[in-house]
């Protein structure tokens, strides 16, 4: 007789979603995170009189009111939190500004993208309509692929175009090396530069963006988590928070539980983790690592952390310029010299710019404003700073996100009433994974569901993965992972 039927190891968007499927099925769970709320990377915190948004930016696949295989009609259904979440739309996929070359607005919408480019770029419109038809079709067959759809029925041109590189097929439809940046802004979202990302996986995001639209969450995505966690404890379910997982235990071969960092054991025949993989597998006791997991794990790299400056603005956002709720400002078109940055102190040269209250959630009281400046940064060399120059290089390199954010808000420092800034380090305490990665491991062309499979094939009976680490990063893609983990966990203990 086991304590629990599942164990959820962390309660970031994948482990909750797996937790609350699980428990609502009727599989007795215990859901077990280190911090002290709910959300892993979404949550949020307070100073003064504000509360910040610590990560979503944009969530993708909310959609409308009965738009089919949308979050909204589908996982937050089955939750039971579609009708307690307040999505808050943001209008505008994004602003982008290159200073002196750039200055673009896209609405969330294809067609009115479309106009908006021709306006700025003329005669590019049948050109900018036959490229989101390319989008469209790609992510169609790309999905259709990943349901398993035999390959000799999936249209040649997810072939053609899935694996090349984004920069390539931009290379093929436009000449103005400002059009391909503005279209390709995504690209710091996923942690790849056009160079080297996939052009199916810059399609599926802006297809996620465009179809469904970018929202925000009312209360942020605290309130999302909340939410999750409730609807998982109304089921039955049993939650343990600052406790950390030291141990995954196994029994002739398959899992038996989880030994807590009280030193206790809870036994349970499933154990769902939403660790990171080396986390998890290097809390495997009584078992040798299956020669495909050292291999696996031996040949991936950490992926990229970020650098955030979460502020309280005492300004309203048009008083401070902001005219969307995202806004992208670079430097210049090198995404590649951005890329490579992110390795070294250079200052900021791309920052995503968030702003919480054109479209508020609630977090500013009336009249402020609450913002996120955001570059992407690797954590190496973060580790190398020694303690007492910690706080002088953060607040160093924090002052040129600053400078490029008052290309789109001139003035914006006069208006800083509480200001918190976090490094890779502070993901890295945060959220226990290694290099503080917020996408799991760098989301290149080795990655990706075509040569890698650890969700489905963990190689040790009873423990399942579930999360960024083992496919794609991103708040849209964990929350369904999390749900798509346990339902098949729960088709695997039914035929059991
Ligand atoms: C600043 C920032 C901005 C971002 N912006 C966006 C955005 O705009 N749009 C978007 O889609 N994505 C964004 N992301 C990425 C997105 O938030 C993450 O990819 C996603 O939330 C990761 O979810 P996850 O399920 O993998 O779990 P995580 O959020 O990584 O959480 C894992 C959880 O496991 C817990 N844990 C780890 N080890 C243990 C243990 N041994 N015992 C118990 N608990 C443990 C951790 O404490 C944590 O709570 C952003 C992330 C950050 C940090």
């Amino acid at each position: 007789m086991r304590d629990y039927d599942a164990i959820v190891i962390g309660a970031g968007n994948a482990g909750l979603t797996a937790a609350a499927t699980l428990q609502r099925a009727g599989a007795h769970t215990l859901l077990v995170e280190r911090h002290n709320i709910p959300g892993g990377c979404a949550t949020s915190f307070r100073r003064g009189r504000f509360e910040f948004e610590v990560a979503l930016h944009q969530l993708s696949g909310v959609g409308v009111e009965g738009q089919p295989i949308s979050l909204r009609e589908g996982l937050f259904q089955q939750l039971g939190i579609a009708q307690t979440l307040e999505f808050v739309s943001e209008r505008d996929l994004y602003r982008v500004v290159i200073p002196g070359q750039l200055d673009l607005t896209l609405p969330a919408e294809w067609d009115g993208a479309i106009d908006a480019i021709e306006e700025q770029f003329p005669g590019n419109r049948d050109r900018v309509a036959t490229f989101f038809d390319l989008l469209r079709t790609v992510t169609f067959w790309q999905m259709a692929a990943m349901r398993g759809m035999p390959v000799e029925q999936i249209d040649p041109v997810l072939f053609d175009y899935g694996l090349r590189s984004v920069q390539d097929v931009l290379d093929e439809y436009f000449h103005d090396d400002r059009l391909k940046a503005a279209l390709s802004m995504y690209w710091t979202y996923l942690g790849q530069p056009p160079s080297r990302l996939r052009f199916q996986d810059l399609a599926l995001t802006l297809f996620a963006y465009f179809e469904f639209m970018p929202w925000h969450v009312r209360g942020g995505s605290q309130a999302m988590s909340s939410a999750i966690l409730d609807s998982f404890r109304a089921a039955g379910g049993d939650v343990r928070f600052n406790t950390g997982v030291e141990a995954i235990l196994t029994e002739n071969g398959r899992v038996l539980g989880v030994r807590l960092g009280d030193g206790s054991d809870v036994t349970a025949p499933d154990v769902v983790s939403n660790a990171s993989l080396p986390t998890t597998y290097g809390m495997l006791e009584g078992i040798d690592l299956p020669a495909g997991v050292r291999n696996d794990l031996a040949t991936r790299r950490i992926g990229v952390s970020g650098f955030v400056l979460h502020m309280g603005l005492d300004a309203s956002p048009a008083e401070l310029g902001f005219t969307t709720s995202t806004t992208f400002v670079d430097k210049d078109l090198d995404s590649d010299h951005t890329y490579r940055s992110w390795r070294t102190f250079e200052p900021a040269r791309g920052i995503c710019v968030s702003s919480y209250d054109v479209a508020p959630i609630g977090f500013a009281p009336t009249g402020a404003t609450h913002v996120s400046l955001m570059t992407l940064q690797y954590a190496d060399i973060w580790k190398s700073v020694a303690p007492a120059e910690y706080a002088r290089v953060k607040f160093a390199y924090a002052e040129t996100l600053l400078d490029l954010c008052e290309a789109v808000t001139p003035g914006i420092r006069d208006a800083i009433e509480e200001v918190d800034v976090a490094t890779p380090l502070t993901m890295m305490r945060y959220l226990g994974h290694p290099g503080g990665a917020i996408y799991g491991y760098d989301q290149d062309a080795t990655e990706g569901w075509l040569f890698r499979d650890s969700e489905r094939r963990t190689e040790v009976p009873g423990l399942h993965l579930a999360g960024s680490w083992t496919g794609m990063g991103g708040f849209q893609p964990t929350l369904e992972a999390g749900a798509r983990v346990a339902r098949r966990l729960l088709r695997t203990k039914a035929a059991r």
